[in-house]
């Protein structure tokens, strides 16, 4: 039986999708482990408990509110502070996150505080007696690894979407913690987070994913790919670096090994080759369409779906069907 810290992420005081990931995970590993219970922790200004409150409908047995003006904000440095502390005192076997931007930058120093184990982008966890058997992705997504993790603590962080926030409701205990370093001493201050596209998910969050790549020509081709993703309707935009470098999309669009890490349910391709360093940030997604008029395009060895044609064709056709589907 192992009792588990989960990290429950929030911006700016409102709970993240990768929040309820994180408790479903660690609810999934505390069951596995023979019951546990799961404590969620989370950060934000004043006024963030009450919102971490439905995280006991997620499993968590309790919840932590760590409150401060700075946190609406991240503060890396004062949170991964509390949270090892709080690992710590509540002998915690297992501390769970998500590989979010944010998470990424926490959990690391967490394990680093603990002594800890690290697994990270983990895309699936089974306790195994003492141990931990995780899998992630290895050398640039081209390879899946499967890892055995000793000694507690160990600190885990899931890709964003490995796992599916699930109801599993708990009668959570709220309880609150002041801030094991001050957030206000800290060397790293966020003075400004700029915002991208507005009115559509963020790529972490979103369910779909319709990406778009070189063979688009010209920026204002990706209005094939808006047109796609408004269709959805709860679709997000990504691109290749290739695309990025040219400008036509802004770097925060971009996917892959040295970009964000997506796992949707479903991946659209549009013009993309596939090279490994794109694959890196989205071979885990659930479903995977690629359309390119290469049939021998890499991309295709890792789709589910291929369409091999024209983008300029196919994709206003499936924009069409999409909305027909929707209408029906
Ligand atoms: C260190 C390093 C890090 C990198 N990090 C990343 C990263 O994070 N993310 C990333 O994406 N890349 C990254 N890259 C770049 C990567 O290697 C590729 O160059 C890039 O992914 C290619 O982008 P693309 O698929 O849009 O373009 P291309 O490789 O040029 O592919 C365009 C595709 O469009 C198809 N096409 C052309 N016209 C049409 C049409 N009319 N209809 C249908 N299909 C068409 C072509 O057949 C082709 O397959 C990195 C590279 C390096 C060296």
């Amino acid at each position: 039986m192992a009792n588990i810290l989960a990290y429950a992420e929030a911006r700016a005081g409102e709970l993240r999708k990768t929040a309820f990931e994180a408790v479903t995970a660690a609810r999934q590993l505390a069951d596995a482990s023979g019951g546990g219970e799961v404590h969620a922790i989370v950060f934000g200004p004043a006024g963030v408990a009450a919102k971490a409150a439905q995280l006991g409908k997620f499993g968590a047995d309790v919840v932590i509110a760590v409150e401060h003006e700075r946190y609406a904000n991240n503060d890396p440095e004062s949170m991964s502070a509390t949270i090892a502390e709080r690992a710590k005192s509540g002998g915690h076997r297992y501390v769970v996150g998500v590989a979010s931007q944010t998470g990424r930058d926490i959990a690391p120093r967490v394990a680093a505080k603990l002594g800890a184990a690290f697994a990270s982008d983990v895309i699936d966890a089974k306790v195994n007696g003492d141990a931990l058997t995780v899998r992630h992705p290895g050398y640039w997504g081209k390879v899946i690894m499967t890892l055995e993790v000793t000694g507690s603590p160990t600190v885990l962080t899931y890709r964003p979407g490995a796992v599916t926030a699930s109801e599993n409701a708990k009668e959570a205990r709220a309880e609150s913690m002041a801030p094991a370093a001050d957030p206000s001493a800290s060397r790293v201050v966020v003075k400004e987070t700029t915002q991208g596209a507005k009115g559509r998910p963020d790529l972490a969050e979103a369910p779909i994913i319709i990406s778009g790549g070189r063979g688009l020509k010209e920026a204002a081709n990706f209005k094939l790919v808006e047109d796609l993703a408004d269709a959805f309707g709860n679709a997000a935009v990504g691109a290749t670096r290739a695309v990025t470098d040219e400008g036509w999309r802004p770097h925060s669009d971009q996917i892959g090994q040295t970009g964000r890490t997506v796992s949707p349910q479903l991946y659209v391709a549009v013009g993309i080759s596939g090279a490994i360093q794109h694959i890196a940030g989205m071979r885990t997604s659930k479903a995977i369409v690629a359309i390119n008029k290469d049939k021998e395009a890499p991309i295709f060895k890792i789709a589910d779906y291929g369409i091999v044609g024209d983008v300029f064709e196919v994709v206003p056709a499936l924009t069409a069907a999409v909305k027909a589907a929707k209408n029906s």
